[in-house]
């Protein structure tokens, strides 16, 4: 499956294309083509399996093929978050995604000044990101009219909820037009939330994404940093290095796969490939040989691997870091299995970062790195963890500023150069006063 199969416009499917997605994740190939036909859907997806974009893409889709222009201080989608970090990160990626779209986004959220949002609200934008407290706050200060919304998604449910954000929502529900799309993602289910999904939704389609992103625990896993050209003697020098006598090897493409295997082959090491440009023969042979130790390395790309039957290894590498984040899990639940230990390596070039950021937020852990002597990237690898924050570049301490606010955030980027996290607090987890009830609403 393609995303040009799901029905993605042109200019879509190019950004996807320079992001590196190439196949879609299983919620965006249930949930695009659903968006994309009008119908609200309740989603149980969590971060990590491509749920923004799940949401984000089709969306953009929509609004580029429909509806009028956007009118002064209006936004024709809403995406709601429960926090100032995750509206940021769903900004930078639906900006992302919109990079060829005549299509204007913003977000906004507590914690900082509310004057340059109001500012730039006021020529309209197309896809508004939102934390509840401050979208109140903008409405209430008829900064933003919600009568042209085209579409509202709820992001991360059940964590608005557990935030005591019910309040806020039930008071936005009542801003909201009747007619309207509106798009549920949650990680869990409960009575809560359905009782909201009850209110807001119109004869939703459930999706549900199982949470393949619990890596098997018996698996020693790490990462040598490693400039891209390199990798090929890195892959040999560490060979030798564990006297490895049986690895599998994954590859990002077919090409990748036969270059290494003749790499190896040319220096006498018993190697194979499998991939999907060879006859299906061809294929079991090599696993069979590889299987019955005939074989010591096999290089294999996921397409190739995947419903392979290959016993218990002590060893798997990754040669190139999987394009979609959820493959790592299968690749390096090829070893470790039944209770016995393995061990999966991963090379990584300064390329690959995201991807690498990608699977240590899918499986909730930061991998230890392994600098090899010798093999220290010129490249660095920067930072990543288990959060999803990638660090660009170490940057000198900044001056503090004299007074808060006012200053121009990066709100274009998942992460700024530098900033880790932002340390003021992004919201206000409970808001005890009913915003609506201390004053009166003006409406149009
Ligand atoms: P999300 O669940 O939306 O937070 O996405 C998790 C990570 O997967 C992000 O780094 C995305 O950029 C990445 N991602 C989402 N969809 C795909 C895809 N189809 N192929 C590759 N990476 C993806």
């Amino acid at each position: 499956m393609t995303f040009a199969t799901l029905g993605l416009i042109e200019p879509l499917q190019r950004a996807l294309e320079t992001l590196g997605y190439q196949t879609p994740t299983p919620v965006q190939a249930q949930a695009i083509p659903a968006v994309l036909a009008g119908r609200d859907l309740m989603a149980a997806a969590q971060t990590g399996t491509g749920k923004t974009a799940a949401f984000a893409v089709p969306l953009l889709q929509l609004l580029t093929m429909e509806g009028p222009k956007v009118a002064a201080n209006s936004a024709r989608a809403l995406i709601l978050c429960p926090t100032r970090e995750l509206a940021e990160q769903v900004h930078a990626s639906v900006a992302e995604y919109a990079q060829n779209l005549p299509l204007t986004t913003y977000a906004v959220y507590g914690g900082v000044s509310i004057n340059p949002q109001m500012m730039k609200l006021r020529k309209g934008v197309d896809v508004l990101v939102a934390t509840p407290g401050r979208l109140i706050d903008l409405f209430r200060q008829n900064a933003l009219k919600l009568n042209q919304l085209q579409t509202l998604v709820l992001d991360e449910a059940d964590r608005m909820l557990d935030l005591g954000f019910s309040e806020e929502l039930a008071n936005i529900y009542r801003m909201l037009p009747k007619k309207r799309q509106t798009l549920l993602f949650s990680a869990t289910f409960s009575d809560e939330i359905r009782t909201l999904a009850g209110q807001m939704l119109n004869d939703p389609l459930s999706i549900e994404v199982s949470p393949r992103n619990v890596a098997a625990n018996t698996v020693k896993q790490w990462v040598v940093p490693v400039d891209k050209k390199r990798k090929p003697e890195l892959f040999v020098h560490l060979m030798r290095k564990g006297r490895w006598k049986q690895v599998l090897v994954f590859a990002k493409t077919r090409n990748g796969v036969d270059a290494l295997v003749d790499k190896l082959q040319g220096l006498g090491i018993n190697a194979d490939g499998i991939h999907g440009d060879k006859p299906q023969a061809t294929r079991q042979r090599a696993l069979d040989r590889f299987k019955s130790s005939d074989v010591q390395i096999l290089v294999a790309t996921d397409v190739a691997a995947r419903g392979l039957d290959i016993e218990d290894l002590p060893l798997v590498v990754n040669f190139d870091l999987p394009i979609v984040a959820e493959d790592y899990i299968h690749r390096i639940g090829r070893t470790g299995r039944a209770g016995n230990t393995g061990e999966a390596i991963s090379l990584v070039c300064a390329d690959e970062v995201n991807m690498l950021s990608a699977i240590e937020m899918l499986t909730r852990q930061t991998l230890t790195r392994h600098m090899e002597q010798d093999f220290e990237p010129e490249h660095r690898v920067p930072d990543t963890d288990a959060s999803g924050q990638v660090v660009k570049k170490p940057k000198k301490p900044k001056k503090p500023k004299a007074s808060g606010g006012g200053g121009k955030r990066n709100l274009g980027k998942w992460v700024d150069s530098g900033e880790v996290a932002p340390a003021e607090p992004s919201i206000k987890p409970v808001r005890k006063v009913p915003v609506f009830n201390t004053g009166p609403r003006k409406k149009k």
